[in-house]
């Protein structure tokens, strides 16, 4: 544990963990890019990250940018955080997005006012640096 941690600071977020089949895609969203894996015989996308396609299970879906834009379609409010990273955060907002493409992701929706949200509201993709050179995917209003 860190000993030399300040008594107020807390320890940083989570930072996601590649796996061989993940890999591509948080190397894409370190260099702030979106990319999904799409199918070539059924154009359907696949997300998380598969060796198979999810729709037609082909093999070897192909990664692909997607624009980061799409439509809020759900949503929930976290008041009690469940890490005391995200304290300072609360109450954050954690949304299911369906992106213009097609394929659906959970992210944090940042910098969200309650009221204002609503089912089909545009989003787009922004990139939070969590440790240097390392990001996660996030969401604002459009
Ligand atoms: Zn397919």
């Amino acid at each position: 544990m860190a000993d030399s941690m300040a008594d107020d600071q807390v320890p940083g977020k989570p930072l996601p963990e590649p796996t061989a089949v993940s890999a591509p895609y948080w190397a894409a969203v370190d260099d702030g890019e979106l990319r999904m894996q799409h199918c070539a015989d059924c154009s359907g996308w696949t997300f998380p990250p598969s060796t198979r396609c999810r729709h037609c299970a082909a093999g070897e879906p192909h990664w692909r940018p997607v624009a980061g834009t799409g439509e809020l379609l759900t949503w929930s409010v976290v008041h009690q955080a469940p890490y005391p990273s995200y304290g300072p955060d609360t109450p954050y907002v954690v949304a299911v997005v369906r992106l213009d493409e097609g394929p659906q992701l959970m992210a944090n929706l940042l910098d969200a006012d309650e009221g204002a949200l609503a089912i089909g509201a545009r989003v787009r993709v922004v990139f939070e640096e969590r440790a240097p050179g390392h990001r996660v995917p996030q969401f604002v209003l459009a």
